[in-house]
């Protein structure tokens, strides 16, 4: 699980989104072409369609080519890759722009009224946490990893009934596993035990056939051993370990250990949780305070808030293959900066300053998911850097995934001129209600779909170019966000509209 729990009071948000959005070619650059290219946002972009909504979660990993948005009211978004059913839209054809899961009716019926409060997203599947505690999963579930003991894909959200009776209160999803939080701080494990992931002390091997070694499903969510009498409160998964915190500060992984990443000092697997001996040590200040799983690496916070690394984080040189980090180190870059999350995806990494509106990252990355913009003659860092396009935007989350990252944006002026994702073209003329260009100090831009209209053509008519945010009648119609509880009314989007009105209109209401 690459997302961080923010502290208590939920703040929301605006989501923000950089890297490439051609979900189907991250990672295959076989499939890659001119259109493919232009697909990449080398620097943040407001997500056009959920521009109107108070987001408080955006969800990826670092395995996943998909990503789920949670708004304030419990609605969630899922959208990207989708050849195993992990977006939850009866199909396995790719989702480009976020999809309400609610409106699939299959998911409605499912879902009934339960809020929806985290996710957690592998490899090729989904999991949803509701209020209640219950999780909802769909995609792919072949070695268990949906927690259905039918290991069939599923394409719409179902009920896990193995975690029925336990109140779940946080979810994390490696590439083909996955771990629930229960209210009680025990970790649940159920999927793909290849490399002792599950922590339940096997790695499930058994001889398929002559010299094949195959590893069995665990869809039976099993408790991670030997944490029983530790309170959990934080999980994170990369690849093929997981980590967690305790309420103390201690944090234990288990799992796969190539280049360290467990964190031990070795390369070896671990099938039941060890305590990492860093946090252990007798100063209070290197307790724990954040953990998050990169694909081959960890991070954390201590107790002053500073950043530590282990694994393998880049290619070449320190930190690489050839010279991993075999236990937590402080990157030197980052001393004496306090961060107030982090994040990483497949091959970057992330930190939220605490008190300056600075944002920083680095890695080796393929897709601009590092964000440094257009301006920047880098598309990649071997140490860290400040994401230059979001200076002076206050940030509360980072989630990195493969190929892409989500920030959650507070609102400022700055935002406010931020580019758009999708990118419209660009409209030559006036009012797209009139078609006339006249009155130019009288013509506002929708907040959403870019649309100029004169005042006094908009539904209902306004007397004065409004304060703050405005939303044409398309994009809310009967006054209607897509955060709306009445789903009927929400419509998402303005892709595809009728571009024959020409317009050109000012940004007027900005001045
Ligand atoms: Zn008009
Ligand atoms: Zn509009």
């Amino acid at each position: 699980m690459a997302e961080i729990q923010a502290p208590a009071e939920q703040s929301s948000g605006k989501l923000l989104i950089c890297g490439t959005t051609a979900w189907d070619v991250i990672n295959r650059k076989n499939k890659a072409t001119e259109e493919t290219e232009s697909q990449i946002l080398l620097s943040p972009h407001l997500v056009r369609d959920l521009i109107d909504v108070k987001i408080v979660k955006a969800i990826t990993g670092p395995t996943a080519c998909h990503s789920v948005v949670i708004s304030e009211k419990g609605h969630a978004w899922v959208f990207g890759r989708n050849e195993k059913g992990q977006i939850g839209n009866k199909t396995k054809i790719c989702q480009d722009y976020p999809l309400k899961i609610t409106s699939v009716t299959e998911n409605r019926s499912a879902l009934g009224i339960r809020k929806i409060v985290d996710a957690a997203t592998g490899r090729n599947h989904t999991l949803l946490l509701c209020d209640s505690g219950e999780v909802f999963a769909c995609g792919d579930n072949r070695l268990g990893q949906l927690g259905l003991t039918d290991l069939n894909d599923h394409t719409t959200f179902k009920l896990v009934t193995q975690l029925v009776g336990k109140k779940i209160v946080q979810l994390a999803c490696g590439a083909d596993f996955s771990l629930a939080l229960t209210d009680k701080g025990q970790i649940l494990a159920f999927g793909s035990q290849e490399y002792g992931q599950l922590g339940n002390g096997t790695d499930g091997q058994f001889i398929k056939s002559a010299g094949k070694m195959a590893t069995s499903p665990q869809p039976y969510p099993l408790l991670v051993k030997g944490l029983q009498d530790k309170h959990i409160v934080q999980i994170a998964c990369g690849v093929n370990h997981s980590l967690a915190r305790d309420k103390d500060g201690y944090v234990y992984s288990w799992g796969f250990g190539g280049y360290g990443r467990l964190g031990h000092g070795e390369q070896k697997d671990a099938m039941v949780p060890q305590s990492i001996s860093f946090f252990a040590s007798s100063s209070e200040m290197a307790r724990c305070t954040e953990i998050t799983c990169g694909a081959t690496c960890s991070m954390a916070l201590d107790g002053q808030k500073q950043v530590l690394l282990w694994g393998k984080w880049k290619n070449t040189g320190d930190g690489s293959s050839g010279q991993p980090w075999m236990q937590p180190k402080y990157i030197y870059d980052l001393n004496g900066w306090k961060m107030k999350a982090i994040s990483a995806g497949s091959q970057s990494l992330f930190a939220l300053a605490a008190e300056e509106a600075t944002a920083i990252a680095w890695g080796q990355v393929q897709s601009s998911e590092l964000g440094f913009g257009e301006e920047s003659a880098v598309k990649s860092a071997t140490r860290p850097q400040k994401i230059e396009p979001l200076e002076g935007i206050t940030l509360t989350r980072v989630s990195g995934g493969m190929g892409h990252t989500m920030f959650l944006a507070q609102p400022n002026d700055k935002l406010q001129d931020f580019p758009k994702w999708p990118v419209l073209p660009e409209f030559e003329g006036g009012c797209v209600k009139c078609s006339k260009g006249d009155n130019e100090d009288q013509i506002l831009l929708c907040d959403k779909c870019d649309n100029p209209m004169h005042t006094y053509c908009a539904v209902p008519a306004l007397k004065d170019i409004p304060e703050g945010e405005w939303y044409c009648d398309s994009c809310h119609p009967n006054g209607h966000s897509p955060d709306s509880e009445d789903e009927g009314a929400a419509k998402t989007g303005k892709r595809g509209q009728d571009s024959g009105t020409g317009k050109a209109g000012k940004k007027q209401k900005r001045g």
